[in-house]
């Protein structure tokens, strides 16, 4: 009788059967890339408004799979964090990056800070402060240098318990950064009694700044904040001169984008940040 609804429940159902497949065959490849070697880390520059030098990089997960060629972090990202598989390889971008800033201050470049993105999962997870105490002893990174960047979505969870890892990591030396700020619901109340030492605002607001007098009044007032709270604050996203223009005349304190640079590969980066000075 519903020939019709037949139909799409078939196309309906191959479209599940492959994506169910893709998820599988992503979640396969996955737990082997480490040892395969198909992960990297991609560093996008970060420029200091006052010194006017590129003093900070971002680290940034790239995969290239054998089997599925290069996968985007917006799809293996959430995958690993579901599977856990995030854990070992959280782990692997905390120790890569740090073996990577120590190498390049030993060149003699000015590094200010590198900073990882670290997922909630990997963050909640017991002895996460533990573990980044033993890879800045393994790789003599002075902690100071190293920059946890956390979303807003991992400091909703319990208050109590939330502080308590942020203080470990606080007393060991490190920094570190609210990412993508603006866009989840951490309160400000909350945020305050965090030690936290940047925020970064989100490229969404940035994106829209010279369109919407609505975006340019929250940039304008999320870099208030900052400096209120004797925070930096960082904008990212930026891809045009006119966005690169007004953040500086709010005095925003870093910027990154494609304008300035892409994400590079190791190499690269470090040609980039040798040849400013
Ligand atoms: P994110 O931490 O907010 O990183 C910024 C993203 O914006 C990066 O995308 C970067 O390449 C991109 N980007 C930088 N400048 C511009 C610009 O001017 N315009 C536009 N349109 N985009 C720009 P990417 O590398 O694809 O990473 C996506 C997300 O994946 C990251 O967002 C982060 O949430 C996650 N991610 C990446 N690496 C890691 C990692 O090592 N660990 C964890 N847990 N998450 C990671
Ligand atoms: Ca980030
Ligand atoms: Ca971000
Ligand atoms: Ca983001």
């Amino acid at each position: 009788a519903k020939r019709g609804g037949g139909n799409r429940y078939q196309y309906f159902s191959t479209n599940m059967t492959e994506l169910a497949l893709r998820r599988l065959s992503l979640e396969n490849n996955l737990h082997r890339a480490i040892e395969r070697n198909e992960l990297a880390l991609h560093y996008q520059p970060i420029l200091n408004i006052k010194t006017g030098k590129f003093s900070g990089v971002e680290a940034l997960l790239r995969w290239n799979s054998e089997e599925l060629g290069c996968i985007s972090p917006a799809e293996f990202i959430p995958l690993a964090e579901e599977t856990g598989i995030i854990i070992s390889i959280g782990e692997w971008v905390l120790r890569q990056a740090c073996i990577q800033a120590v190498s390049w201050l030993k060149q003699g470049i000015s590094l200010t800070h590198m900073a990882v993105n670290v997922s909630s999962i990997q963050f909640l997870n017991k002895g996460f402060s533990t573990l980044v105490a033993s890879i800045l002893a393994e790789t003599q990174l002075n902690p100071q240098l190293l920059e946890l960047e956390l979303t807003e979505s991992t400091l909703i969870f319990d208050e109590g318990a939330i502080l308590i890892i942020l203080q470990s990591l606080n007393a060991l030396g490190i920094k570190l950064a609210i990412d993508d700020f603006g866009t989840g619901y951490s309160s400000l109340s909350r945020l305050k009694n965090f030690p936290i030492n940047r925020l970064k605002i989100d490229q969404s607001f940035v994106r829209d700044i010279e369109e919407g007098a609505e975006n340019a009044a929250i940039v304008v007032a999320i870099i208030a904040m900052a400096e209120s709270m004797k925070m930096n604050v960082t904008a990212e996203g930026v891809e045009t001169a006119a966005q690169l223009n007004f953040l500086k005349d709010k005095r925003c304190h870093e910027i990154q984008g494609y304008l300035l640079s892409r994400p590079l590969p190791a190499t690269k980066a470090e040609i980039f940040l040798k040849n400013q000075s």
